[in-house]
């Protein structure tokens, strides 16, 4: 022991800064072992960890609390749980059947229906987690190409129940294609969807809402009821959350139809707001066949 420690003498007086060296290293090495995450030494300023756009995402929990508060807030509360998807959509009414086209289901009635449009797409998965957990219905307007560059996402709408129509093959301006064009892309737009369902397809919205009696004769030779909408917060074109519910909100009346659009950010940030609002103004959120199936009853409907 005595031998060693004036070995050790001897080194620190024939290096005299080898003292400080040891210091300096001792030092060094506590820091990393006790603030690891805060050494700057080979690291960026910053880490940011951005997910990929189209990563099927888990995360929701900016919601989270929402969904928690709509459970107090709920202006029926009886509805809660017995809104789920249904097998057997209710038959639509004959005046349905019959008119052009339809804005606006039945005046007389404090429900209206969320519809979106342009999908499937990135962000169908995601929407669909809002909707569940509110436990809302919607209705999806599908383009033929993108149910089958997304299938997957196609098959989560119908296997998790929702409505679903066509929105054309390649959401091109109908009324510019000749007869023939225009019909086929009736035909292959259905069999994009028939190909994953056998389930019955009731609507048509037709691209940009742009139409003629051709088309609407064409939609109902497949036995397509012509769906446009009444509230549109143009949500393409803005990215604010709180200014589409706010218009959605506003503008909502009995027998609405909302046009909303898949593939939206600002759109899927607004929807919790969009149905906690409509649910404070008394409106239950139902799917097109159930809000049109109530259209006879009242005769000064738009149709
Ligand atoms: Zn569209």
């Amino acid at each position: 022991m005595h031998t060693e420690l004036k070995l050790e003498n001897i080194a620190f007086m024939r290096f005299p800064y080898l003292r400080y060296i040891v210091i300096i290293l001792l030092v060094g090495l506590f820091s990393f072992w006790a603030f690891p995450g805060q050494s700057s030494i080979g690291q960026p300023d910053k880490i940011v960890v951005k997910p990929p756009s189209n990563a099927p995402s888990q995360n929701i929990d900016f919601m989270d609390e929402k969904e928690i508060r709509q459970l107090k807030q709920h202006p029926t509360g009886n509805n809660m749980g017995d809104n789920k998807p249904e097998e057997e959509l209710p038959a639509l009414s004959e005046s349905v059947m019959a008119s052009k086209f339809i804005r606006q289901g039945s005046t007389d009635v404090n429900q209206v229906a969320i519809t979106f449009d342009d999908g499937p797409y990135l962000l169908t998965g995601k929407y669909i987690e809002i909707l569940q957990a509110y436990d809302v219905q919607a209705t999806f307007f599908l383009i033929g190409v993108q149910v089958e560059k997304y299938p997957d996402d196609a098959k989560m709408i119908i296997d998790n129940g929702y409505e679903i129509g066509i929105h054309s093959y390649g959401h091109k301006q109908l009324t510019r294609m000749n007869q023939g064009a225009m019909e086929d892309d009736f035909r292959k737009s259905l069999t994009a969807v028939r190909n994953l369902t056998e389930r019955d397809i009731r609507f048509f919205r037709p691209p940009f809402g742009d139409f003629n009696d051709n088309i609407i004769q064409t939609a109902k030779t497949h036995k397509l009821t012509t769906v446009l909408w009444c509230v549109d917060p143009r949500d393409w074109q803005k990215d604010d959350p709180n200014e589409i519910a706010r218009h959605v909100i506003e503008k909502a009346e009995n027998g609405a139809i909302i046009l909303l659009h898949e593939g939206r950010q600002g759109t899927l940030e607004a929807l919790p707001l969009i149905i906690e609002g409509l649910w404070e103004k008394g409106f239950e959120i139902v799917s097109l066949s159930e809000l049109l199936s109530t259209v006879e009853k009242d005769p000064s409907t738009s149709l």
